[in-house]
């Protein structure tokens, strides 16, 4: 496979382009971010933006919240630094680790912000899974669509105008760049574009046959655009204000909050206060090996180099000593799910994105994480 000179990451990556010198545009992006973008007309441009909403109601904004170091790193500035009351809002995509949510206990402690916690009903969750696992290889649709639509219904129905989200999709893919003078918001139109897979709610319940109506569906639906403007609704991404660097804002919530990070599967130390928040995170990075070749550790070795913290040849050891492990995890994932291994093995490889040819034939297994015998596995499907 070609890969970028400059990042090590393949040609199989969504968004990929490459320029002469065979760069790709992600790296590209990225130093206009450190060379051409003005922050302080960009930080002024926010702080102009979150003034027509502070004080005119219960809330200032709403910060959608998962606990992990973005959007930990966002809710303690929005509070610390920009002054505002903000209602945290939480769509628990069924897969919390126990250090993680000391990690969200800790924080909301300490920042002192009302919390809301939405719970799905796990058996649809578990539908929803297997369907999109199946149409587009990837089983975490519900999370991206609950994730990204709820805060935005709490939103519409609680009149809180101003939703502040986490790091710019620019930082990691080409559908956005850091063009000046634009921000960019959280929309319908982000949401159709990178988050929901191409299934609406309204189309997942056609798939999903009877028993499960659009009723049961409304959490990952996004609310109607002429409901959002009715409110004066403003999405924006903290991200795209603020120059964004994910090692920095981890270090600096475990210095002033107490945040800890945890081992993740497929990942090294180092890089281990990522997505720590997910116990199937493992299986979701397995999955994108066997499509496109690279998995969670190419993506935070390039973004390292990027920040030119890490060389290449020291970034493309890290990649072969960690990625491409079938993780521990999956056992609990076919458990839970009523699936075998090769019906997993056999969706998956459908899903896989030329010139990437999977090789089946040498396996090696991934070290099993310190919490997995204590999380639940029943059954959510049967
Ligand atoms: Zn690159």
């Amino acid at each position: 496979m070609k890969s970028c000179n400059n990042c090590g990451l393949p040609e199989t990556y969504e968004t990929f382009e490459f320029d002469e010198n065979q760069v790709c545009n992600v790296c590209t992006q990225h130093k206009t971010k450190n060379t051409k973008v003005d922050w302080n007309k960009k930080r002024e441009i926010f702080e102009s933006l979150i003034d027509e909403y502070r004080g005119k109601g219960d809330y200032d904004c709403i910060v959608p919240f998962s606990g992990g170091k973005d959007s930990t790193y966002v809710l303690y500035k929005v509070v610390k630094e920009h002054n505002l009351k903000p209602l945290v809002i939480s769509f628990d995509h069924g897969f919390y680790r126990d250090v993680h949510l000391k990690n969200v206990e800790r924080t909301l402690k300490f920042l002192g912000v009302d919390y809301h916690l939405f719970k799905p009903n796990m058996k649809v969750v578990g539908r929803t899974m297997l369907e999109s696992l199946k149409r587009k290889g990837d089983f975490c649709w519900h999370c991206h669509c609950g994730v990204f639509a709820y805060p935005m219904s709490m939103a519409v129905k609680l009149n809180i105008p101003l939703i502040i989200w986490g790091e710019s999709v620019a930082e990691y893919t080409g559908y956005y760049d850091f063009e000046e003078g634009k921000w960019e918001m959280q929309d319908e139109e982000a949401f159709n574009r990178h988050i929901n897979l191409g299934i609406s709610a309204e189309d997942m319940a056609g798939f999903l046959g009877s028993d499960i109506s659009e009723r049961d569906l409304r959490p990952y639906q996004y609310p109607k655009l002429k409901d959002l403007e009715k409110i004066g609704y403003k999405s924006l991404q903290y991200g795209t204000f603020f120059k964004w660097d994910s090692l920095q804002n981890a270090n600096l919530i475990k210095k002033e909050i107490g945040w800890e990070q945890d081992e993740v599967e497929g990942l090294p130390e180092e890089f281990s206060y990522e997505k720590l928040e997910c116990r199937v995170n493992g299986v979701r990075d397995w999955i994108k090996y066997i499509k496109r070749g690279f998995g969670r550790t190419a993506q935070s070795v390039a973004r390292e180099i990027r920040n030119g913290r890490l060389d290449i040849e020291d970034g493309k050891k890290m990649v072969f000593e960690n990625d491409g492990k079938r993780p521990e995890s999956l056992d609990y994932f076919l458990k839970i799910l009523s699936i075998t291994e090769d019906e997993f093995m056999d969706i998956v490889k459908k899903h896989q994105i030329s010139p990437w040819n999977f090789d089946e034939k040498n396996i090696q297994k991934g070290k099993k994480l310190h919490d997995q015998d204590s999380w639940d596995d029943s059954k959510i499907l049967k």
